[in-house]
Formats: structure tokens, C-alpha cells, sequence
């Protein structure tokens, strides 16, 4: 481990972050910016937030002696990422304060848990997780009604950005794709007639206190994000106060500290569907660093260090365009995109994230349009997609 900066205030003052993609930089960078120092926990050498962190512990996110130098220099921790072992914040919670808790973080990380969450807390919400079944061995397979093809195959456990799902039109596809995924614990999802798809950002405090965002509008690119817009074009009145009851419900209910996001789908009859949660900031709410008086990553530091929560007011409308790294090559050629004339729109706020290398499908920043108006914001962002082609 290299040498450890002191730090005169520890440990009060620095906050301890288990994870380092691009969330935990830009948690860090808000951290900082309300005085605090932030400790990162992550084996990767140069990450995004431990580029900008004040110190790096550069170890596996379960190591004994990593989590224990973390504790040494922080007493408050949180993490980044939902698949950060549960084990670990329950270490941590040992000897500090851990928001999200171990046990509100492994609900997520399980879409089996999370949908029997959802379900058990539906007589409140009002909103139900798509038909589906679990798939835990070959036996249960004959268990599976007609109804839910065409569907849409899960892992349990450990998917993101579309990553381990197969849409299987029926018993026989199934069949071949679950024998594919070797012995692994999955969902199988009623395909649902989506009409469009949001999100919301909630957040609590220790104290109960919690504050709701307006809805995010999602619209995913072969299953990951590609365009958030706020306000959102579709919602209706009725839905937007409908999920976001919804969203306020289900922190309360298992006690939860810090900023989560619920996803939801809105079908075409206009019903609505909860599909999953993620138990931290979210690339969906990235739009409140620039359009809101308090962004999610600000908001996520008032939870976890004690302090009030702040305003989750909209100033600006916006559009959130995620950057793959796809836009760094033309065919088989590595090019520079044209961050120049983006940088010309008036309206774009450019973030990346300090990823070394581009790879196709790897988020590596995003802009947001913040304008008078939303068409302008709009316009915008469908002018940087043709600069950046
Ligand atoms: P991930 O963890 O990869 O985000 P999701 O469950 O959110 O997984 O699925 C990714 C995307 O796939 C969703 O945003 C939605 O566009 C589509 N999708 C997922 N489940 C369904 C479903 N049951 N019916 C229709 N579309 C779905
Ligand atoms: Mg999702």
C-alpha cells in the first residue's frame, strides 16, 4: 500500500467510498466541494474516483486489510456500485456509519429480492414488478406458464446495462438459454408492451426525512442509457405523483439511507410497472448536477455525514446524453471526438471521466443540455449526436 497522507482532521472529516468508477468521481468531486475529504477503496490503479479522491486504498473490494485501512480513516461510508459485496459494508458497519446498509443494498442486488420487495410493499405503492418466475434449476422450468412468453431471461444477480438477459419467444428458447447461462439463478420476465420508460430519484436521511425528484425520462440504446429528459415529455400528472408516492414508500419501508433510484415502466395502456432499483446514485439522475439546486451526489454526502437534505428543485429543463466509447472510433480507427463543437452548443455541459481507454459500450462521460427551454435543450443534443456521429 503506498504511504498514507494525514490528514488533520481525520477522521471526522473524510468520508469512505467502496467502489471507483465514475459515480464515486463525481461523489468525490461534490464531497469536496462541501469541505470534506473523500478515501476510495478499489483495486484498479488509475479509476475515475480515485483520480480525484484524496487518498486511494488500492486493494480488492473485500480485502480484510483494505476495508480495515478504509475504517482507519473514516468513520461514514458508502458505496457506488451495487455489487460491492454486502460482506464489506457490513465489516465497515463494525466500526462506522454505512448508508445504504448492507441489508437495503442486497435487496437490490437480487432481482429475486428486489421483486418480492416490490410485491410485499405493492398493497402500499400501488405498482407491481412484471409477471415473471424464478428459475433456480432445470425442475423448475416445467413450472413456467405460457403466459409469460414472449419474455425476457434474467440473471439473479449481477446484471447491468443490459448485460445478462436473452428474450426468448418460448418454452423451447428458454430452455437453451437457461442451460447457456450453466447453472445460474435467474428471472424470467413477461415481455410488457412498454409505451416509455423513467425513473426516480429519492433520498432519505437517517433522521426519516426524504425528498423526491421530478421524473427522469429514459430511453435506453440496445439495453443501455442512452438519453435522459427532465421534465419528463410523457408522464402524465397522474403517474408522476403515482410513482414518486411509490418511490417515497419503499425507502421508508426498509429504512434506507441515502440516495436510491427506482426504475419504472409505463405501458401503453398507461399502467405502470416497477422494474428494478439501484441503491446509490444513478446515471439517470446525473442531469441534477446541472439542472437542480442539489444534485444527487451532494445529496448522497447530506445523507450519509447527518445533514439536512437539500432542495431538489429543477432550475433548468434538460437532456442527459450518455458518451459510450464507441464515438472514439470510426470502423477499426481510433479517433478524437469533436469536443470543440459540442463545447460551441451553448446549452451543453460537458463531463467526462477520466477513463484511459475508450472502449466500445463503455460509459466514458456524458453532457447535459440545460436551456430556457426544453425544445432547446432538445435541439441541442440532437446536433452534438450528429457532431459526434
Ligand atoms: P439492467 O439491470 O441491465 O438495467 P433492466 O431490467 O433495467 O436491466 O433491463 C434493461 C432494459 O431492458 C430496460 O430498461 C427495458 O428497456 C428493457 N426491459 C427489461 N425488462 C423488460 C420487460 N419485462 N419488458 C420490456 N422491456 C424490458
Ligand atoms: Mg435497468
Amino acid at each position: 500500500h503506498p504511504t498514507l497522507p494525514q490528514f488533520p482532521n481525520a477522521p471526522k472529516t473524510t468520508l469512505g467510498l467502496v467502489g471507483g468508477g465514475q459515480l464515486g468521481r463525481m461523489f468525490v468531486h461534490e464531497a469536496q466541494a462541501l469541505g470534506f475529504k473523500v478515501a476510495v477503496l478499489e483495486p484498479e490503479a488509475a479509476s475515475p474516483a480515485a483520480q480525484a479522491a484524496d487518498l486511494h486504498i488500492q486493494a480488492a473490494y473485500d480485502d480484510a486489510q483494505g476495508l480495515q485501512q478504509l475504517a482507519q480513516y473514516c468513520s461514514t461510508f458508502t458505496t457506488e456500485f451495487e455489487n460491492v459485496p454486502a460482506a464489506s459494508l457490513a465489516k465497515l458497519a463494525e466500526t462506522g456509519f454505512v448508508a445504504p446498509s448492507a441489508a437495503c443494498v442486497s435487496i437490490a442486488q437480487d432481482r429475486i429480492e428486489e421483486k418480492a420487495f416490490f410485491t410485499r410493499c405493492a398493497p402500499q405503492t400501488g405498482i407491481l414488478p412484471a409477471p415473471h418466475a424464478i428459475l433456480r434449476s432445470e425442475a423448475d422450468l416445467a413450472q413456467v406458464s405460457d403466459d409469460l412468453f414472449p419474455g425476457i431471461l434474467k440473471t439473479a444477480r449481477m446484471g447491468y446495462d443490459g448485460k445478462g438477459q436473452v428474450r426468448v419467444k418460448n418454452i423451447d428458447e428458454l430452455r437453451l438459454a437457461f442451460a447457456q447461462l450453466k447453472g445460474v439463478v435467474c428471472v424470467l420476465e413477461k415481455m410488457l408492451p412498454l409505451a416509455y420508460e423513467i425513473s426516480v430519484l429519492v433520498a432519505r436521511g437517517a433522521d426519516g426525512q426524504a425528498v423526491v425528484y421530478p421524473i427522469a425520462e429514459n430511453v435506453h440504446r440496445d439495453g443501455i442509457l442512452f438519453t435522459t429528459t427532465v421534465p419528463s415529455p410523457h408522464v402524465s400528472a397522474e403517474a408522476a405523483l403515482k410513482t414518486q408516492n411509490a418511490a417515497l414508500k419503499l425507502i421508508a419501508d426498509i429504512n434506507y439511507v441515502g440516495v436510491l433510484c427506482i426504475e419504472f415502466f409505463v405501458l401503453q395502456d398507461g399502467s405502470v410497472v416497477v422494474n428494478e432499483m439501484a441503491p446509490r446514485p444513478h446515471n439517470s439522475g446525473h442531469y441534477t448536477i446541472d439542472a437542480c439546486v442539489t444534485s444527487q451526489f451532494a445529496q448522497q454526502v447530506r445523507a450519509m455525514a447527518g445533514l439536512p437534505l437539500g432542495d431538489v428543485r429543477q432550475h433548468s429543463p434538460c437532456v442527459m446524453l450518455n458518451i459510450l466509447g464507441d464515438i472514439w472510433f470510426d470502423g477499426e480507427r481510433e479517433i478524437q471526438p469533436a469536443w470543440d463543437k459540442v463545447l460551441a452548443l451553448p446549452s451543453a455541459h460537458l463531463h467526462l471521466y477520466g477513463k484511459a481507454e475508450a472502449r466500445r459500450a463503455r460509459k466514458m462521460g456524458h453532457i447535459t443540455f440545460i436551456a430556457p427551454s426544453l425544445e432547446q435543450a432538445q435541439a441541442e443534443m440532437q446536433q452534438a449526436c450528429q457532431i459526434l456521429g
